[in-house]
């Protein structure tokens, strides 16, 4: 019955608005439900106390407040978490929460799948891709904070502090449903997740980069992975459609590229690939001038992968040439070793599992 129902969960403020008018009631209501759905948590109507007896009765006839259904809940020894969700289509995505000590980031998708084939990445293997909807993006972090219990809206410390666009998919090849989604969660009288606090990775789709600050303002992190075109087109193919000046000039005219907050180039260190010391020296060069910071991502290797993770010296040495250079460059600690965290993996191992049954 449930799926006849129209889902409240995704539609921006005007479009709440018109669905309040279509069941017959005032605009104004929709102040009252954005409430319930986006701050209190709420997905029963018959909860929703502010609104009028009639008018939850007749909401609960036409709509649903839905999030896309948990196939897996795995909690790591170390706390990070990774849920399988499965959408309505019966597709699956991953999420994956990083907690730190008194916060964390929530990991979010952004498709089905991915379109990019990167050569060391696992979901670049997986052939179905679509889009995910505003509904589907916003719902995942509905579920986080279902799972650690933080509705309503905490006014102070919070636990899911970030979000991170850096799940399966490419956010800028899924822009708009993206840039409405974060709205969502940016809004002040709902899930009021403030853009500083929020992180969109990208591989670089040059004409999007400037929107995503222009109409966002968020944190941009670029996976970069390589500092020259030759080996960067041999591990990212997007790198051919948009080369290495082209990015590094969006990268320069990125909105609010300042100081104060820099772009962060994501660095995956792959054994003998990109790894030298005469590579930190040619990345050093080609981001001469430009505000940033480094991210070292040990490789993370998954059944049937060319690549290996450079060694510990590797990394070393290629972290300490950056900070030698003025630049942080922290190796990332790799978590939920126990739950398949890698981009893709727990996916794919579902797949795996039902092909066999
Ligand atoms: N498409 C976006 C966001 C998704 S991937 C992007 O490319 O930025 C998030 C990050 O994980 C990217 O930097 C990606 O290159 C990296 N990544 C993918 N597979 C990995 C693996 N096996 N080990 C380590 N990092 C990986």
């Amino acid at each position: 019955m449930t799926d006849t129902k129209k889902n409240l969960v995704g539609l921006s403020r005007d479009e709440l608005k018109a669905e309040m008018v279509i069941a017959g009631e005032k605009p104004f209501r929709a102040k009252q439900v954005w409430h319930w759905v986006y701050h209190q948590g709420e997905t029963d109507f018959a909860k929703m106390t502010t609104l009028s007896k009639d008018a939850r009765e007749k909401l609960a006839q036409n709509y649903v407040v839905a999030r896309p259904q948990v196939a897996e809940n795995l909690l790591s020894e170390d706390k990070s978490r990774k849920w399988l969700l499965r959408l309505d289509d019966g597709n699956e995505v991953e999420m994956v929460f990083i907690p730190e000590d008194d916060r964390g980031a929530v990991c979010v998708s952004s498709q089905v799948g991915c379109t990019l084939t990167c050569k060391f990445c696992n979901t670049g293997t997986q052939r179905l891709v679509r889009n995910l909807s505003c509904e589907e993006i916003v719902g995942q972090f509905m579920i986080a904070r279902d799972t650690y219990g933080e509705w309503p809206t905490p006014t102070g410390e919070r636990l899911l502090s970030n979000i991170v666009l850096m799940g399966m998919g490419e956010p800028l090849y899924n822009a708009e449903e993206v840039v409405k989604a974060m709205k969502i969660v940016m809004d002040g009288e709902g899930i009021a997740l403030s853009k500083r606090r929020i992180t969109l990775s990208t591989a670089g789709v040059v004409p999007e980069i400037i929107r995503c600050g222009e109409e966002l303002g968020v944190n941009l992190a670029v996976s970069l992975h390589a500092a020259n075109d030759a080996l960067r087109n041999q591990i990212m193919p997007i790198n051919k459609k948009y080369p290495l000046d082209q990015l590094m000039d969006a990268c320069r005219n990125y909105p609010g590229a300042n100081n104060a907050r820099r772009i962060t180039f994501e660095y995956v260190m792959l054994k003998d690939i990109n790894d030298s010391l005469d590579d930190a020296k040619e990345l050093v060069k080609l981001i001469e001038g430009l505000p940033c910071k480094f991210n070292l991502i040990p490789f993370n290797g998954w059944p049937g992968v060319a690549y290996e993770c450079s060694s510990g010296n590797a990394m070393h040495r290629f972290s300490n040439y950056l900070n030698d250079a003025g630049y942080s460059a922290p190796i990332r600690v790799s978590r939920g070793r126990d739950i398949m965290a890698a981009c893709g993996q727990l996916k794919s191992e579902s797949e795996r599992k039902r092909k066999a049954s």
